[in-house]
């Protein structure tokens, strides 16, 4: 093999200056490590069904590979339309519902803009408005973690936001918003709402009743986690038309590659394996609540496929160490503001949840 380049001699070049909002800005991670049984990023414990796998195989050999996609990746958002009852012309899809976010960022926020949410919630309704320069203003939920009418009327009265995050079930807490205070604001008339339904699958009601071209307000969705598809990266929002028309202006062309544009497609065909998938981590999470409800933890209501916890009188630090230690990576919230003491447990396999509950039990005690 060749030597590189010698740089001796060379005169330093200065490095472009990283943009000065961008400098105290940390990247978003989930810290990865390797163990035995992971449930720190509230991915689906099962694998896609084998014969949406075996369906994928079988079309991508006819995949026009020197071809670009279809720019508009139609057949894909029909199959998502159809799923909901829509028009295809309603549904906006990119890779992963957080790239959806960005995109409803770009195109409603920037500089001089402002966007509300209610912490504690989802990171990335914050990180991503930033990233894109737009402010962000945080209200507060009430002291059970719940979404506070009063509170969000307050914030879009006093801010008037471009955009308000909301987020039912909510990440990390599980908990699902008040139907009548997302009527409201949506209603309100400040700027666009948007509901993120990451983990709506799992929750008994749905913002989608409220999509209206008339409603400023879009329900964004992810086949990352109830349809066991993390890693193609697929999500996308239903919401007005004119909406999904006015984000053209910011999605660069050929977006979807023809590969992710098939898998989703076809995963649409799998509606009872994913309902099924959905029933059996529901009935998980039953038996994982009640049985940490034995033990010295407290713990959130939850309609998602995670369980948010805050172990009574001890450090929730030194809890996820313990639980590391007997092989259980959870999601450390202990330092995020508001969430002092609390971890977050995804639901896994049965083999998987026990392997916790065995480690919680040691650790925590009854
Ligand atoms: N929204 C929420 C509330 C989430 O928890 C996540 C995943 N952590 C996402 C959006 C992003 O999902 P994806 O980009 O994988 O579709």
């Amino acid at each position: 093999m060749k030597d590189p380049p010698s740089t001796v001699g060379r005169p330093v070049r200065r490095r472009p200056p990283l943009r000065g909002d961008l400098v105290t800005l940390a990247g978003y991670h989930s810290p990865q490590v390797q163990v035995e049984v992971r449930l720190n990023t509230n991915e689906s414990p099962l694998p896609p069904p084998r014969a949406w796998v075996e369906a994928l195989a079988a079309e991508v050999a006819g995949v026009e590979w020197h071809r670009y996609p279809d720019r508009h990746a139609l057949a894909l958002r029909q199959a998502i339309a159809a799923h909901h009852g829509v028009g295809p012309e309603q549904v906006y899809a990119a890779n992963g519902s957080n790239e959806v976010i960005q995109a409803l960022c770009l195109a409603y926020g920037g500089h001089g803009r402002r966007v509300a949410v209610f912490e504690p919630t989802y990171r990335l309704h914050s990180h991503i408005p930033s990233v894109t320069g737009t402010d962000v203003v945080a209200g507060r939920r009430t002291p059970g973690l719940a979404l506070d009418g009063a509170e969000v009327r307050r914030v879009m009265a006093e801010t008037t936001p471009a955009i308000t995050f909301l987020c039912s079930p909510n990440n990390p807490t599980g908990m699902v918003d008040d139907p009548a205070v997302v009527a409201e604001v949506a209603d309100q008339g400040g700027g666009l709402v948007v509901v993120d339904e990451a983990y709506g699958q799992f929750s008994r009601w749905s913002a989608l009743t409220l999509v209206d071209d008339q409603r400023p307000l879009v329900v964004t969705r992810t086949l990352s986690k109830t349809w066991s598809m993390a890693a193609a990266r697929l999500g996308y929002l239903v919401g007005p038309a004119w909406l999904v028309a006015e984000l053209e202006a910011v999605t660069l062309p050929y977006h979807l590659d023809a590969l992710k544009q098939v898998a989703g497609r076809l995963a649409f065909g799998f509606e009872a394996e994913m309902s099924e998938r959905v029933a059996a981590v529901v009935d998980e999470r039953t038996r994982l609540v009640a049985a940490m409800g034995d033990m010295a933890v407290e713990q959130w209501p939850s309609e998602a496929n995670f369980v948010l916890f805050r172990p009574t009188g001890g450090d929730g630090h030194a809890v996820w160490q313990g639980l590391l230690h007997r092989g259980v990576l959870v999601r450390d919230c202990s330092s995020w503001p508001g969430l002092e003491g609390c971890l977050r447990v995804t639901i896994g396999t049965p083999a998987e949840d026990d392997a916790f509950l065995a480690a919680l039990a040691e650790v925590v005690g009854p």
